[in-house]
């Protein structure tokens, strides 16, 4: 039997209120100066400004970077780093969703080694992050991307959009404030279009290649917390024990996939590069459609997936997740937001190059992912 290794090394304080535990816990740890990094839209939210004043109050000298909207771009790190090298901070505090998290840890990086912040990408031949990095710490206010837990950070050129990773252990955030009352205004176009990419996180990661059974049992447990909350948290945002248990959910999903994702993700990618669709509702229209080309590779996975859902066999698992799509606003087509049929062979391109469908259960070719776009037009 060959050797495995399993780590899941996140320290995590979740719960209602738990953004209250970030200031003690930077000055048990002798931090005194945190560079807070977030979006336009958040600095302007009365919570947001009460908890930065409630840093301030207990001692920390605070500086904010809060520059950021849409897909991160390399230059909105390039400004964050900046920022922190001017302030002298000592620590970085992400709050927001993927976009902002992300930027955390890319600012991370790119304040504390010298060469083009893309010279780290994740590639053959790219520099090793060998600099000791800012500990950074996250405050997820979305319940779908799970970055807070995730080692790498998806950051976008600022002219040609090509998404670059950028991936290394020493990204992970040193601690996780998962606050369920920071989702509560999200809205439900976003709660179900962000909850559709936590379900899709928990499901390829059940399905992907590879031994792991911690990854598969957390995946399985996920799937049971988004069928319980997510409509619920769509339908009815003031929802506490459905957001709580979505944002558990989506932090399991990350979690999970260290294991690996699979081809719907190389579809969103896809759709995100050509079409500047939202990820999570990239995978949402995609799931069902691409997830059914694995159905004849792995038909005892989809059993136990449809088994956790409490339904009788795998293919019913298919019109769970139809019926799901149509009560929470997800389109069931791509058609539906305009995609045409024009656009395939650019999003074949994509799909075929991204790094996503490598733990794919069934192996998938051009002509396969041009089937599957097409299925789902
Ligand atoms: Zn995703």
């Amino acid at each position: 039997m060959s050797l495995s290794r399993f780590a899941f090394p996140t320290a995590i304080v979740f719960g209602e209120g738990a953004r209250h535990e970030l200031a003690p816990s930077l000055q048990a740890q002798k931090l005194a100066h945190p560079l807070v990094v977030s979006d336009r839209g958040l600095a302007q939210q009365a919570f947001f400004k009460d908890w930065l004043a409630e840093l301030q109050a207990a001692g920390l000298q605070v500086s904010t970077f809060t520059e950021l909207g849409g897909n991160p771009v390399k230059s909105q790190v390039l400004a964050g780093a900046a920022a922190y090298k001017a302030a002298g901070a000592d620590c970085i505090v992400g709050i927001g969703g993927g976009a902002a998290l992300d930027v955390a840890k890319a600012i991370a990086v790119a304040a504390t080694h010298p060469h083009d912040l893309f010279d780290y990408e994740d590639r053959p031949g790219a520099r090793p992050i060998d600099q000791s990095l800012p500990p950074w710490f996250a405050l997820p206010t979305t319940a779908g991307t799970g970055s807070e837990v995730g080692r790498s950070a998806v950051i976008s050129d600022d002219q040609s959009h090509a998404k670059k990773i950028i991936f290394a252990p020493e990204l992970m955030a040193r601690q996780v404030f998962a606050d369920p009352e920071l989702t509560l205004g999200l809205p439900p176009a976003l709660t179900a279009a962000t909850g559709m990419d936590a379900l899709t996180h928990l499901v390829e990661a059940f399905l992907a290649k590879g031994y792991h059974p911690l990854c598969d049992g957390i995946a399985l447990e996920g799937l049971q917390m988004v069928q319980r909350s997510l409509v619920q948290a769509v339908h009815t945002p003031g929802d506490k024990p459905a957001r709580a248990e979505m944002l558990l959910a989506s932090l399991m999903g990350a979690v999970a996939f260290q294991k690996g994702l699979g081809l719907t993700h190389s579809c969103a990618h896809a759709l995100s590069t050509v079409t500047d669709m939202h990820h999570g509702l990239a995978n949402g229209i995609m799931i069902d459609h691409a997830l059914r080309f694995n159905l004849v590779a792995v038909p005892e996975r989809f059993d136990r997936l449809a088994q956790t859902l409490g339904l009788e066999s795998g293919p019913v698992f298919f019109d769970w997740l139809r019926a799901l799509k149509q009560e929470i606003g997800i389109p069931a087509r791509l058609s539906e937001l305009g995609i045409q049929a024009s656009q395939i062979a650019d999003l074949v391109t994509v799909a075929q190059a991204d790094g996503c469908h490598a733990n794919n259960p069934r192996p998938c070719s051009p002509d396969d992912f041009r089937q599957i776009f097409q299925e789902a037009l």
